[in-house]
């Protein structure tokens, strides 16, 4: 039998944003908060390990609290708390973790810990209700690039992932060699809108004997050695151009890849997820082509995106429902794979 789960808590913590949210009936987000730690990790180009767990730890119960406030309810109205156990920093993922496992215990109520990944899923039935299965997923974050094939909830293939960097790492190592600053996407993204897309000539990997593979380092080199090159010669790369180039690589091998995978696998409803997602080139180029050949395209909104604990909730809603529990000891895991989710 399947309890109801009038309200839900979700809990992320797994990098450098400090998330709690309250999501009821399974759709209803009641309550969805952010601290973001961007702005205390961009003066070091990256996220610091150490810091992120610190500030997750002066910021947690804050929101805790917060979120129960703004969704009118007590904690002993929660019914679940969900929390995403990995992967991301060990240190980051164990504040969400323990706080959860103390939290869930305290109220005698069922705990769960899921894959941050598969929230990134469900950010799409947030944005836009239910989506029917089978669907395509295309992720596409700061650690993975992947397709995946979701067959109903809880069931999914890995197809294919990428095999050095992941599509978000690119854009961030990228923006780092044009000293643009962190997070590299959205900079990127801005400047490519203003530049040529063919005024330099970078390597695509199709990897045509593992289509539904990826592999975005030898493009990364590729920029860096122009850059590079250039500094040698006294000169500067114009950046606009080069974001612009870039970014068309990187969009045309994930849209090229996924409309094959479509339709390898006759899949007419493809979902996006992951902080890439966000990226305007993408959703307009996948868009096009997925209007083309009539296939639905979906992606959430930009705040649902990047990393948050309405995801965390809305994926472990789904799961609490089929009756999947986690244990008080519970752990988190620094590098869960997609093939564990
Ligand atoms: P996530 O790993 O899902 O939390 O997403 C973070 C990653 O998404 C980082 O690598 C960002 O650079 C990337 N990102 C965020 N916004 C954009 C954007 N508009 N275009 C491309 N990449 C983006
Ligand atoms: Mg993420």
């Amino acid at each position: 039998m399947t309890e109801n789960f009038k309200w839900v808590m979700g809990i992320e913590s797994s990098c450098d944003e400090t998330a709690v949210a309250i999501l009821k009936d399974g759709t209803t987000l009641a309550a969805n908060l952010v601290s973001s730690q961007i702005p205390i990790h961009k003066i070091y180009g990256g996220v610091v390990p150490e810091i992120a767990s610190r500030q997750h730890m002066e910021t947690i119960n804050l929101l805790i609290d917060e979120a129960a406030r703004e969704a009118g309810i007590t904690l002993q109205d929660l019914d679940g708390i969900v929390v995403a156990k990995g992967p991301g920093l060990v240190g980051a993922l164990l504040v969400g973790v323990s706080t959860a496992k103390a939290l869930a215990y305290g109220l005698g109520i069922p705990l769960l810990g899921i894959n941050h990944m598969e929230g990134h899923i469900y950010a799409n039935w947030l944005a836009h209700g239910p989506i029917e299965f089978p669907a395509l997923g295309l992720i596409v974050s700061g650690g993975h690039t992947a397709l995946m094939l979701l067959e109903d909830y809880g069931c999914y293939r890995l197809l294919g992932q990428t095999r050095d960097d992941a599509a978000g790492e690119a854009f961030d190592k990228v923006a780092r060699a044009m000293k643009l600053g962190y997070p590299g996407g959205p900079v990127i993204e801005q400047l490519a809108a203003q530049g040529d897309p063919k005024a330099f000539d970078l390597p695509r990997a199709w990897l045509k004997d593992h289509p539904w593979e990826f592999s975005f380092s030898g493009l990364k080199t590729a920029v860096l050695n122009l850059i590079n090159q250039a500094a040698m010669r006294g000169e500067t790369i114009d950046s606009k151009d080069m974001a612009a180039s870039f970014q068309s690589c990187v969009v045309e091998v994930l849209t090229e890849k996924t409309m094959a995978a479509a339709e390898a696998f006759k899949v007419t409803r493809i979902l996006m997820a992951g902080g890439v997602s966000a990226n305007k080139g993408l959703q307009e180029s996948l868009g096009r082509r997925c209007r083309e050949a009539g296939y639905t395209l979906y992606y959430p909104s930009p705040a649902l995106c990047t990393d948050n604990a309405a995801m965390i909730a809305a994926a472990g809603y789904h799961r609490l429902r089929q009756g999947h529990r986690s244990g008080w000891d519970l752990n988190a895991h620094p590098s869960l794979g997609l093939e564990e989710m």
